[in-house]
């Protein structure tokens, strides 16, 4: 039985990647099975927590400044609760720098949130522990509120590579799977609340090893093919992969499942060898081209986007052409680029900088190619027929709008009875960041 906290309200902010969404989701969960009602803003709620990223230094120092502007605005009483990975980086500094902060809690400790509640403990906690196989046990046990046609479903938490720039083996630990089981359980009680289109995610998703109930180890592309046979599931997508993990069984799904979605998102960080030698990313750039040309040739019409680190310590001009023309070469439907931010206890952190001014020309290069890429690609889909789930109304009146299974943005005309359908569309006008069309005849 779980203890009521009656009349009291929560409110969560998330920053940075899917998985702290699901870890929000999560928590969500666990206040309300708490009693708790959720809250559209801060200021009136009895528990406000900030689900934080470490990802670069600018996530970190807005952390700082919620937390300040919580502190001033927020009700009397108000418990405040930093979850995520600054907490999990930063407890102590959090502590001394914002010590009206209730609960500082991990990533992989989020389930300890229901132990609090329960007894009110909250007087300057910290609970940093990594404890997955917990977590996921815990998290089980509550009942979910999901209402959108589309959810995510951490499959595998951590990672094991160590790229010199990045947090994420610090903050989120070592590499852990969850069993095909656990995962296809919660997918079903999902499907039981309407989801059709999953989202499976991990920093390292094709990494993924998790056991059958014969205790064998199961690679990514096994956990799709149990999971597209379940009813209900109409999509399945996964992110975030690492080339080195991109294996044969999982490049051949793309050609062989038809849950499985069009659409890839494999970054390179880098088109430079030398700079992905600099990073530690254990592969080279024709490795990644080699991908590439064999995914294209089981699903020719695949969309791909990428991640892009500008400013790598040691990066040159030259490096930096190379990125351009690995980019020219592959052709993106969209990614993302970010200045290379020195985190604290990574093997790159003391490595000399680039000049920020050098960094921006390089970014707004690399952005103006990109943008150009994304427009040419929605382009050809001017006259052609895609397949949008509807999952919501659309910015204007009379319409709504949904995502194709090359996860484009598609806006149409319509009521929302049919919120939920996949529905054939024909693109009538394409903008940079989505598109827009009519329902067509089948
Ligand atoms: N596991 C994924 C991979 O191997 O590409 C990436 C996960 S990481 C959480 C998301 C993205 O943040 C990375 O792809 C990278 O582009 C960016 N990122 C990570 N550390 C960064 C840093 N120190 N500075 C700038 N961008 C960073
Ligand atoms: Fe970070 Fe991804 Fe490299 Fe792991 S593989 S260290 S999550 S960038």
């Amino acid at each position: 039985m779980v203890s009521k906290v009656s009349q009291k309200s929560f409110f969560i902010k998330t920053f940075g990647c899917q998985m702290n969404v699901y870890d929000s989701d999560k928590m969500k969960d666990i206040f309300i099975a708490n009693g708790l009602k959720e809250e559209t803003e801060f200021k009136s709620a009895d528990y406000v927590v900030l689900n934080t990223c470490h990802i670069r230094e600018k996530a970190t120092e807005k952390t700082f400044s919620d937390l300040g502007k919580i502190n001033k605005k927020g009700k009397q009483d108000q418990k405040i609760i930093v979850a995520g990975c600054v907490a999990q980086a930063e407890g102590e500094l959090i502590q001394k720098r914002a010590p009206y902060v209730d609960l500082v809690i991990g990533p992989q400790s989020i389930h300890a949130l229901d132990r609090f509640l329960k007894k009110s403990e909250f007087e300057n906690t910290s609970i940093t522990e990594f404890d997955v196989i917990e977590k996921f046990d815990t998290l089980n046990q509550f009942k979910k509120n999901h209402s959108q046609k589309s959810a995510f479903v951490t499959i595998q938490e951590g990672c094991d590579k160590f790229c010199h720039f990045c947090v994420v083996p610090y903050t989120r630990g070592a590499e852990f799977s969850r069993t095909l089981d656990d995962i296809a359980n919660e997918i079903r009680s999902l499907v039981d609340l309407g989801v059709v289109e999953f989202s499976l995610l991990g920093q390292n998703v094709n990494a993924y090893h998790g056991h059958n109930t014969l205790g064998q180890s199961q690679s990514l592309a096994d956990l799709i093919n149990h999971i597209s046979l379940i009813n209900g599931v109409e999509r399945i997508t996964y992110s975030t992969s690492h080339p080195i993990n991109m294996t044969d069984d999982l490049i051949n799904l793309h050609g062989s499942n038809s849950k499985l979605m069009p659409y890839l998102h494999l970054p390179v960080q880098s088109g430079s060898d030398h700079v992905l030698k600099l990073m530690n990313r254990k592969h080279t750039r024709d490795f990644y081209f080699d991908i590439i040309e064999r995914v294209r040739k089981v699903k020719p019409d695949i969309a791909l986007s990428s991640d892009f680190i500008i400013g790598f310590p040691g990066e040159t001009d030259q490096d930096f052409e190379d990125t351009l023309d690995l980019i020219k070469r592959v052709k993106y439907m969209n990614s993302y680029s970010f200045k290379y931010s020195p985190r604290p206890g990574t093997p790159a952190a003391d490595k000399e900088l680039i000049d920020d001014r050098i960094l921006d020309e390089r970014l707004n290069r690399l952005q103006d190619l990109i943008n150009q890429q994304q427009m040419e690609y929605n382009q050809q889909f001017v006259k052609k027929t895609v397949q949008v789930l509807i999952n919501g109304a659309g910015k204007h009146d009379g319409q709504v709008k949904g995502k194709s299974e090359f996860n484009q943005s598609v806006a149409i005309e319509g009521t929302q009875e049919i919120i939920g359908k996949i529905i054939p569309v024909e693109i009538t006008n394409v903008y940079r960041h989505s598109l827009v069309g009519k329902q067509a005849t089948l």
